[in-house]
C-alpha cells in the first residue's frame, strides 16, 4: 500500500507538468516569468557562477595539476538542499529532460558571449553505462550537451567516448585509485574524430572530478589538441 501511495504521489507530480507546462522548472510551484524558464523567486536566487568571465575558477581549479584543460565552466553552484540539487535530481531520475534543455541553452549562450571561451570543434558528453541509459531512458549529460550544441552550432558526438562496464564501488579508495578505477571503463572509438581538435566535454555536475578527469585523459591519449569542460553545476 505504501508503495502504491508513493507511486501515485510521483504520478501526480509528473501529471502536474503535463497539465501545467508553464510552471517554474526549479520549484514546480509558481508560474514561469515571460521569456524565462523560472519563476521570479527562483530567478532571483538562481546561483549562476561567474565562470564565463573568470579564466581561473572552481572548475579549472579542480583539474589543476591533474589534467591540462583549456577552459572550464559550470553554469550554477551546487549546494545540498538547493533548487539546483532538485533540478539535477529531476533531470536525472524524473524524466524532466526540459531542465537539461533549458540549462544547456543558457550555458551555450553564455559560452558564445564569453570573452575567454573559444568555441570548440566538437562536443562530447560524459558517458553513462548503456544499462543505466536504458533504465533512465537517456543520459542527462547528452540532453544538456545537445542543447549546448544547438546554441553554439557545434556538433555533439555520443558514440566516441563509451562506458563499457559498471564502475565498481569507490568507497575507501584514494584519489589516485579512484581515477584508475574509473578510467579503466572508458573506451575511445573513432579517435580520428577528435584528433587535433578542441573537444568540449559536458557533464551534469562536477563533484570530485574523478570521472571527468578520466574522460579528459582518455581524449588526450586519443589525440585531442585541447580539452574544455562545461557542466550544469559545480559542488562547493
Ligand atoms: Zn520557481
Amino acid at each position: 500500500m505504501n508503495k502504491l501511495s508513493s507511486y501515485i504521489k510521483a504520478l501526480g507530480r509528473d501529471l502536474i507538468h503535463v497539465l501545467f507546462p508553464d510552471l517554474c522548472l526549479a520549484c514546480n510551484k509558481l508560474p514561469k516569468t515571460r521569456d524565462a524558464a523560472f519563476c521570479v523567486e527562483c530567478l532571483h536566487v538562481m546561483p549562476y557562477t561567474d565562470h564565463f568571465i573568470l579564466k581561473e575558477n572552481e572548475v579549472t581549479k579542480h583539474f589543476r595539476g591533474r589534467v591540462n584543460i583549456l577552459h572550464g565552466a559550470a553554469l550554477l553552484r551546487f549546494r545540498e538542499g538547493s533548487i539546483v540539487q532538485v533540478m539535477l535530481h529531476n533531470l536525472k531520475y524524473k524524466k524532466r529532460k526540459e531542465i537539461g534543455e533549458v540549462l544547456g541553452e543558457i550555458a551555450g549562450k553564455k559560452l558564445l558571449d564569453s570573452p575567454i571561451f573559444s568555441v570548440p570543434d566538437i562536443i562530447i558528453p560524459v558517458p553513462v553505462h548503456p544499462k543505466k541509459v536504458r533504465r533512465r531512458g537517456y543520459n542527462q549529460s547528452t540532453i544538456f550537451g545537445k542543447a549546448v550544441s544547438a546554441a553554439i552550432h557545434v556538433a555533439l558526438a555520443d558514440d566516441i567516448l563509451i562506458k563499457e562496464t559498471e564502475t565498481t564501488s569507490q568507497t575507501g579508495k584514494s584519489r589516485t585509485e579512484r581515477v584508475e578505477n574509473v578510467s579503466e571503463v572508458f573506451v575511445l572509438r573513432k579517435p580520428e574524430e577528435i584528433s587535433g581538435r578542441h573537444v568540449l566535454v559536458v557533464d551534469d555536475v562536477v563533484t570530485t572530478g574523478a570521472t571527468l578527469e578520466a574522460c579528459c585523459l582518455k581524449l588526450k591519449d586519443g589525440g585531442a589538441k585541447s580539452i574544455s569542460i562545461l557542466s550544469i553545476a559545480v559542488a562547493g
